[in-house]
């Protein structure tokens, strides 16, 4: 029996509902809650019949016109793609990340060669791949040999046309000594170095690491370029590491990874509810951040929130065995991390060139679709079935997860889903924290870049659930190109829609609000790329049109127009104007547009045709 397709459940006396195949989910009433007790599977008059005495016929069909919405949007509910679903779920890419695990980094170089062959040779049409070297002392001096080798792999992929990246992942001491002793937890430092020439700059900051003051040296290693992101990976070794996620921040980092599956290989006999109360308590500290606007990134959190954000489950959360492969100071080869050492996993030797699939054919078979258990559980386009490592340490099992410990990943995932739910309706903006989540090359902001270019004059932000209102209001009947000139082209917007454009804005449109400096809203600035076709879409609407005339709004929309050209690569922007709005065509004018042609009775309003301007702003102008 598969998993339902809605499920409702309730934390702390608020109720939930989560799509088991979309992994949308929302808090929800207690209307909502009895009426999703039989929606969808009951028919909408035999719902009003059987909840008649508890709640008003009026308010249940509003509930049920809310859901149908969401049912024809296909945010829930959506049709089952049995060919999709299985593809996703049976996906066996090539491998994407191998890592060298040895005594010191002088021991990885004699295997770096090879490792570096069998990375780009089982890659296959993977394009991002990672060569990983972990050692367990670290002597900063060996980093230049590495370095040498290192820009020979490099150059290799290059020519395979691969993305290559090359990790540290060395033995760390977080900085005051306090955090170790008191967090239950042993920590490591993954850095991600710069792409090749592989900078010297990196033998120094790598010595500052370990070093009385090992933020200083983050800081130092980030801003002179040597490293792209550096994370700090914790691994419990007890079930109560309730505050070291705020420990960690407050002592200064800001890019924190959680080794779940390696902490179950060393303890398998952990309590996994004692371990959930642990994760929930740093997960709130980490929602409580993100809602006092100080975003930084704790994983898993982070990519189960955009899982949730993109509506994009994960079937397989497991890579070992066939994204990732493992070599120790021995050349043998082992499915990922938490395996290393345990020789029933040996798959094959790096040394001896022998990798055996029919061992790595197991790890195929692992995730979601494959483990019966995990078709009929609801958390698992969150869970992705777990990690083959925690289901061997619990139930000596790599394909038979324990269900104690599912039991408790549940209450995990229902916890994931009420913080998500905070976060949402505090509006704030995924795209942006999941932005800052990529690898620290200088990244693009209009939000950041507009922010500053608007400041002392108007305020910008993204949309808000609370703002609904107020765009319906503007929304309504409005004959400026904003609303009409848009992929949908009709004015059919409700509060409802509103709200879910705010929370769920879809990822390739950007919209924003434009405030006054009292935060009282005055208009939208909305931006869409073509893809492709370095062009971008914009609209501008100001609801008080005198404002179209201030110099300082012409004056920030043209800096904020070269910005976004210079920084987005973007080449054109074209923007659209109905015939009424003659002072939006002067601010344009004024800002760097011109007008490029006319899209004859392009827009059919109230009977008429009418005709709308095209006004183009470029970057070589
Ligand atoms: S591993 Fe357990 S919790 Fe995860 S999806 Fe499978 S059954 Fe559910």
């Amino acid at each position: 029996m598969q998993a339902p397709h809605l499920h409702r459940f309730e934390r702390d006396g608020r109720c939930y509902v989560i799509d088991t195949h979309t992994c949308f989910c929302f808090e929800c009433d207690r209307i909502s809650w009895d009426v999703l007790e039989y929606y969808p599977r009951e028919p909408v008059n035999r719902i009003y019949h059987l909840l008649r005495d508890r709640h008003p016929r009026k308010e249940l069909e509003e509930v049920v016109g809310e859901l149908e919405w969401l049912r024809v949007t296909k945010a829930i509910l959506a049709p089952l793609d049995d060919e999709s679903f299985f593809k996703k779920a049976a996906r066996a890419g090539g491998l994407k990340k191998l890592t060298l695990a040895a005594a010191s980094l002088r021991e990885a170089l004699s295997w770096l060669n090879r490792g570096g062959l069998l990375l780009l040779a089982r890659s296959r049409e993977e394009k991002d791949i990672t060569l990983s070297l972990r050692p367990e002392t670290l002597i900063a001096a060996d980093w230049g040999q590495a370095a040498v080798a290192l820009a020979e792999i490099s150059a290799a992929a290059r020519l395979a046309g691969k993305n290559f990246r090359v990790e540290l992942d060395i033995p760390f001491s977080p900085f005051p000594e306090t955090i170790i002793k008191n967090s239950g937890c042993t920590f490591r430092c993954r850095l991600l170095v710069s792409a090749a020439p592989f900078p010297e700059s990196l033998k120094g900051g790598l010595t500052a690491l370990n070093g009385k003051k090992p933020v200083g040296a983050f800081k130092t290693l980030l801003e002179n370029g040597a490293v792209e992101t550096i994370r700090v990976a914790v691994q419990p070794a007890s079930e109560t590491f309730h505050t070291v996620v705020e420990a960690l921040h407050k002592a200064g980092y800001g890019d924190i990874v959680f080794d779940l599956p390696g902490a179950w290989m060393a303890h398998p006999r952990h309590d996994p509810e004692a371990v959930v109360d642990s994760l929930e308590a740093n997960i709130l500290y980490y929602v409580d951040q993100l809602l006092h606007n100080a975003p930084f990134r704790v994983e898993p959190f982070a990519l189960l929130f955009k899982a949730i954000h993109d509506g994009a489950p994960m079937y397989r959360a497991d890579p070992s065995g066939i994204e990732t492969l493992v070599a120790d100071g021995e050349g043998a080869l082992y499915p990922s991390l938490p395996f290393l050492g345990t020789p029933r996993f040996i798959l094959g030797n790096l040394m001896e060139g022998v990798l055996d699939e029919t061992r790595c054919e197991p790890f195929l078979l692992s995730g979601t679709l494959q483990t019966p258990e995990c078709l009929r559980c609801w958390a698992r386009g969150l869970c992705g079935g777990g990690h083959a490592a925690i289901h061997y340490a619990r139930s000596g099992d790599i394909h038979h997860p324990d269900a104690a410990w599912c039991d408790a990943q549940r209450r995990w995932t229902g916890a994931v889903v009420e913080a998500f739910n905070r976060i949402a309706s505090a509006g704030i903006n995924f795209d942006h924290l999941v932005a800052s989540m990529g690898p620290c090359t200088r990244r693009f902001s209009l939000l950041g870049a507009a922010k500053a270019l608007f400041k002392g004059q108007l305020g910008l932000r993204p949309l808000l659930e609370g703002d609904a209102t107020v765009l319906v209001q503007w929304e309504n009947w409005n004959r400026s190109a904003y609303f009409l000139c848009n992929e949908t082209g009709a004015l059919t917007a409700t509060r409802y829609d509103r709200e879910m454009d705010a929370l769920h804005p879809p990822p390739y449109r950007q919209e924003w609000m434009l405030t006054r400096m009292n935060g009282t809203p005055c208009g939208l600035l909305k931006l869409q790329p073509v893809p492709g076709k370095q062009m971008a879409r914009a609209w501008l609407y100001l609801h008080d049109e005198e404002l179209y005339a201030k110099p300082a709004l012409q004056h920030t929309l043209q800096a904020l127009l070269a910005e976004l050209c210079r920084e987005g690569q973007i080449r054109h922007i074209l923007t659209p104007v109905t015939a009424n709005e003659t002072k939006l065509a002067a601010a344009l004018t004024t800002a760097g547009f011109v007008h490029a042609g006319t899209e004859r009775e392009s827009l059919y309003l109230q009977g008429v045709y009418q005709d709308v301007d095209i006004y183009t702003y470029s970057a070589e102008d």
